[in-house]
């Protein structure tokens, strides 16, 4: 079955690798956020498509969540003792990477050409596409003031409640080359178990994939980042708490209104009836295993 998976960082990536491997590299495109994307030290960083390329790759720090397995930080070790840049972490592995993207950008390569390139240079063969090439930004409202998503994340450490989410460059941005074709031959639409206000919603943001999605002639199903109400890591709970009211699998399908006729949902959360049809079983990530029996449940779920 071919699959066009939107997909965030970590959560996002982890289920890539279980999808990839069920159903084969050349049925899967991942359409990938970049609403994350920062400058930093000069550098473009793109850490969502970045955790999906290393963990497609098997390159991943299983235990950080994020970033290069055998990572160091020599490079940022010399930053902050030359008193620059260094609430972002960048490893010396990761480093490279940042390098050959942000030269590639700056003489004039799209984002989805650079990214093509350097999966197909980490023998990674599943298709991974940018939402879009154009600058989109995600900015988090708070009671605290409106902060670009890094700031935000990284340098206060997501503590800041969020009233909004807003998406600076979307209304001008165009989906990258691939993105559209990729939706409409696909025979599952498939929302990875990701955030879905900074995550999924900077994809849906390019109003060429919302509408793709709205007019799909074949099933979309996402999976809820959520187990037994709570995010298994990051800030997906809170916000939802926040901005949709609760964190039930209700609470993540609304989310995605109009845009999906599946929500798969983890056994320990509430059974009370959706808008759209619910899956439950276990989908916790916990290894590759894991990973490929929730990919299975979602295309099962899909056929
Ligand atoms: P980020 O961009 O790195 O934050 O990654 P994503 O948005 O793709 O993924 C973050 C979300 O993944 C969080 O809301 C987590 O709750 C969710 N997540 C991580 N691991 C798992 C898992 O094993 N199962 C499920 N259902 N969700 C997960
Ligand atoms: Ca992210």
């Amino acid at each position: 079955m071919k699959v066009a998976l939107l997909s965030g960082g970590v959560g996002g990536a982890r289920f890539a690798r279980g999808l990839v491997d069920v159903a084969g590299d050349a049925n899967v495109t991942v359409v990938g956020n970049v609403g994350d994307d920062v400058e930093v030290l000069g550098l473009h960083v793109s850490p969502d498509l970045d955790s999906v390329v290393y963990t497609l790759a098997g390159l991943n720090d299983e235990e950080r969540g994020w970033g290069r397995a055998g990572e160091t930080w020599e490079a940022l070790g010399t930053v902050s003792a030359l008193g620059g840049e260094d609430w972002f972490r960048l490893g010396d592995r990761d480093l490279g990477l940042h390098l050959v993207r942000t030269q590639a950008l700056r003489a004039g390569e799209p984002l989805s050409a650079v990214t093509a390139r350097i999966a197909r240079s980490l023998a990674v063969e599943t298709r991974l596409l940018p939402a879009t090439d154009d600058r989109l930004r995600t900015w988090i409202e708070t009671p605290e003031g409106d902060f670009p998503f890094q700031e935000w994340f990284v340098a206060r450490g997501h503590r800041d409640p969020v009233d909004a989410v807003r998406f600076e460059g979307a209304e001008d941005a165009g989906p990258a080359p691939g993105v559209l074709e990729a939706l409409e031959r696909a025979e599952a639409i498939v929302i990875a178990p990701s955030n879905p206000y900074v995550s999924i919603w900077p994809i849906l943001a390019v109003r060429a994939i919302r509408r793709a999605l709205e007019a799909r002639r074949v099933p979309a199903v996402a999976v809820s980042p959520l187990v037994g109400g709570r995010a298994v890591k990051g800030p997906a709970d809170r916000m939802l708490a926040r901005m949709a009211g609760g964190t039930t699998p209700a609470h993540v399908a609304g989310c995605y209104e109009g845009l999906i006729d599946a929500l798969v949902v983890d056994e320990s959360d509430p059974a009370a009836p959706l808008a759209v049809r619910a899956v439950v079983t276990s989908t916790l990530m916990t290894d590759l295993a894991a990973s490929r029996r929730l990919a299975e449940a979602v295309l099962g779920a899909a056929a």
